[in-house]
Parts: C-alpha cells; sequence; structure tokens
C-alpha cells in the first residue's frame, strides 16, 4: 500500500544554522509579501477602471495567479526588490510563492462554491513578528545521513537531529519509502525538520477484524470505549496545563510589547514568554502523544472504529467548553483513526451528526428528548437501565457499525458536512435523525433503534 507520511524530528540547530535557517524563511516572507501585493494592486486597478466604465478588453491586463506565472514575475523582479536574494535558496522564495499560489487558488475557489469547509478569505500580509518561520525544500541534496543523527538539506548543510532517525532511515534505505520534501520550522520555541515521503506500507489486518468498538470522545477522559474501558487523560496534562496558567499570569505582571506607546517588550516579559511558549508545546505534546498511543492501539485492535461526527467548530465557540473539547482534540483524534485505520486494514465509521448517541439507551434502545450534559449517568425510565453516559453513548456507536453495514452505505461522513449543515440553519436544526438527504454520502440513518 502506497501512502504519503510525514516524518518529523526535532532539531538541534548552531547559532548560525539557526540564522542561516531564520533569512531562507525571512526570504520566503519577503517573495509573499511582495507577489500578494503585485496581485493586489492590479485587482484594484482593474476593479477601478470597471468602475470608470472601461471595457473588459481595454483594462490592465490580470496577473496569473499559479505558482509558474509567480515565480516569473518574481525572477523578473527580484533583482530590484531583494538584491541579496543569491544568499538564499531559491527553493525559499519558492516557499513563499507556492504559499501564496495555494491561497489565492483556496479563496477563488471557495468564492466560486467548489470548495469544501468554511469559506476561505483573500490572503493576508506575513507578519514578520507574528509568522512562524518555515522553508520548504523540493529539489537538490535532500537526504537522511546513514549515522541517524543528521539530515542533509540544500544550503543549509548538515543539520544535527536532536532525535534519531532511524524509523525513516530504515525505510529509505530498504527501498520502501522516498523523500519528496523537506520542511524546516520552529514550533513552540524549537526547531524542526519534517520529510514528506512517499511510503511503501506492507499490507496490515488488525488483530480481531470483526469486532468494533464505540469511541465516545469524554470530557473528564480522553475517551470511553464500549467495552468498558475508560482511556484517561495523559499523565502529567494537569500539571501542566496548571504552569501554562501560571506562567499566563507571570507574563501580564511584565511589561509587555504595546504598539500604541511604542513600549518594547522588558527581558524579563521575553524570558517569561519563552518559558510560556515552551509550556503551551508541553502540554500540545502530551495530548498528541496520548492521541497517538489511542488511535494506533484502536486501529491494529479493531476491524471497525466508529466515532462521532462533532461540530467541533461549534462547540468551540462554547466559551466554557472551549478549553475542555480543545484539550481532548476530538478532530485530531478522527484524522489519525480515518489514516490509521486504512494503514490496517480496517474502517472508520463516522455517525451521522444528528445522532443520538448520548440520548439513546444502548440496552433498550428508547430515545430521551432531553438530557443536560450535567447528567453524567445514563438513567433509562422505559427499561431502568443505569450506566455512565459516555459509555453507553459509546456502546450506541458501537451497535451503529452493524446497521451500516445493512444499510450498505459509505463509512465515512464527506467533507462538505459542515457547509450543508450551515447553509441548512434552523432546517437543520429541526431535522430529525435519519432524514438526512441521499447526498450526504456515509452516515449512518439511526432507523430501527428508536422502535
Ligand atoms: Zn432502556
Amino acid at each position: 500500500m502506497k501512502t504519503m507520511q510525514a516524518y518529523r524530528f526535532a532539531l538541534d540547530l548552531t547559532p548560525s544554522q539557526e540564522r542561516a535557517v531564520l533569512a531562507h524563511a525571512g526570504a520566503a516572507r519577503v517573495a509573499h509579501n511582495w507577489a500578494l501585493a503585485r496581485v493586489k494592486a492590479v485587482m484594484d486597478q482593474r476593479a477601478a477602471e470597471r468602475s470608470y466604465g472601461v471595457a473588459d478588453a481595454d483594462l490592465t491586463p490580470a496577473v496569473g495567479w499559479s505558482l509558474p506565472a509567480l515565480r516569473k514575475a518574481w525572477n523578473a523582479a527580484k533583482g530590484d526588490v531583494a538584491p541579496w536574494w543569491a544568499e538564499c535558496s531559491k527553493e525559499a522564495f519558492n516557499t513563499g510563492l507556492d504559499a501564496l499560489a495555494r491561497a489565492l487558488k483556496n479563496w477563488a475557489d471557495s468564492r466560486a462554491g467548489k470548495r469544501a469547509g468554511r469559506p476561505v478569505g483573500f490572503p493576508r500580509f506575513k507578519s514578520r513578528r507574528r509568522t512562524r518561520p518555515s522553508v520548504r525544500f523540493t529539489t537538490g541534496a535532500i537526504r537522511v545521513e546513514a549515522d541517524r543523527k543528521h539530515v542533509m538539506l540544500p544550503r543549509l548543510g548538515r543539520l544535527k537531529t536532536h532525535e534519531s532517525t532511524r524509523k525513516l532511515t530504515r525505510r529509505v534505505d530498504a527501498g520502501a519509502a522516498r523523500i519528496l520534501s523537506a520542511t524546516v520550522r520552529r514550533d513552540g520555541g524549537r526547531w524542526y525538520v519534517s520529510f514528506t515521503c512517499e511510503v511503501q506500507r506492507a499490507d496490515r489486518v488488525p488483530t480481531h477484524p470483526f469486532s468494533t468498538v464505540g469511541v465516545d470522545v469524554g470530557v473528564t477522559h480522553l475517551a470511553v470505549l464500549s467495552t468498558g474501558e475508560l482511556v484517561p487523560n495523559p499523565r502529567h496534562l494537569d500539571t501542566a496545563g496548571r504552569r501554562m496558567r501560571r506562567l499566563a499570569r507571570r507574563m501580564s505582571r511584565r511589561v509587555g510589547p504595546d504598539r500604541r506607546t511604542g513600549q518594547r517588550p522588558s527581558n524579563r516579559w521575553e524570558r517569561a514568554r519563552r518559558q510560556m511558549t515552551r509550556a503551551h508545546a508541553r502540554v500540545a505534546n502530551l495530548r498528541r502523544d496520548g492521541l497517538h498511543k489511542l488511535t494506533t492501539r484502536l486501529a491494529r485492535q479493531y476491524g471497525t472504529v466508529v466515532v462521532e461526527d462533532l461540530n467541533v467548530a461549534g462547540m468551540l465557540r462554547n466559551r466554557r467548553l472551549a478549553r475542555r473539547i480543545a484539550d481532548a482534540g476530538f478532530a485530531e483524534l478522527r484524522r489519525q483513526l480515518a489514516y490509521k485505520t486504512e494503514w490496517n486494514g480496517g474502517r472508520l465509521v463516522v455517525a451521522d451528526r444528528w445522532y443520538p448517541s448520548s440520548k439513546t439507551c444502548s440496552g433498550c434502545g428508547a430515545v430521551k428528548t432531553k438530557l443536560a450534559l450535567s447528567e453524567r449517568t445514563y438513567t433509562c425510565t422505559t427499561c431502568g437501565l443505569v450506566l455512565d453516559r459516555d459509555l453507553n453513548a459509546a456502546r450506541n456507536l458501537a451497535a451503529l457499525a452493524a446497521e451500516v453495514d445493512t444499510a450498505g452505505s459509505g463509512p465515512v461522513a464527506g467533507r462538505g458536512a459542515n457547509r450543508k449543515t450551515r447553509h441548512g440553519g434552523p432546517v437543520a436544526a429541526k431535522r430529525q435523525p435519519g432524514t438526512a438527504p441521499a447526498g450526504k454520502a456515509g452516515t449512518a440513518p439511526p432507523q430501527g433503534r428508536a422502535a
């Protein structure tokens, strides 16, 4: 099975290497901003001319938005715009122009209704302060060294990795992986290189191919499985979260930057900010680690994994739940399960957003009309079942897989789901489960359960 896969390693850069990477990332930003300004200027000019009644044929000619067109324009102008251009690899400028070409395309597609998901805005200028430095290499000498401690990149040369590159090196040596590109990026105060590879993966079968597990992403737990297992949150996550909040207070007591008064941040504020960045990174790492361990285990073990299609974007707007939900990383769990079940020969079933997994009794199938979030225990008024709320939901999800098999619909909800429900607005809110239009691929109607 051929897949695209990323391998990411932390780097230990020397100060001069770090300066070189930052110079390249800056070059990417300069090229991006220059090209964006040019596209904008021509667009504004054409709009103005149109408003004066100039015929379409006589307008200022439009400039191309494709990467080759942008690159051609940049190469013609770089001598004036960036006389220092020879100091950086051409890949640096390409990074910025490529990002812009994609952003413009996404924006145009989104406006034309050709793109699923939330609307995409017009690209913005990249700021030196706020942009995460990043540069991508697609050509030239990109390789992992045989000593498994270094990587080789064009212009930047030999960089030391903080961790062993064994996982990737072994695949490359066996001829099972081909490196397509490498991106160097700073994240949480640390440098990383990530390789995009084409990987030949062995075909696998889950340990129990015909078993099914329902996963309900909990509030107090990382997840609750229909088997009755409670997967706890990663250890130290609370401690790390407390530290994060304490550092936030420390930062607010120190003198930070103020653009209105031109106040420069104090050294003590800068120091606190660095600590804060590291604390954020630690929380993110703990969470990612916990999710990866869980999803790997589920995908290796079970033939079918069932999860809910949660409206994460909608829930994040709920400020009280926001931190909790961000913590649990619902969307990330689903994303990981989607590719890991595929790698392991299993499948992922995503329940319809309106499927009442929490409100249905997993014993008799009766559906409650109301269930407050504060009710942590499910008590059925029909059959008298008393069960943990999340476990009840997980069992319902597991039972759903059997219905998908008989109904014969596809396993995963389509990406366009977000958009449909939003446009449907009030209608969608009133819609009863199982009455979704036929085009909504892959959602499982809960028919026959409430009977
Ligand atoms: Zn019941």
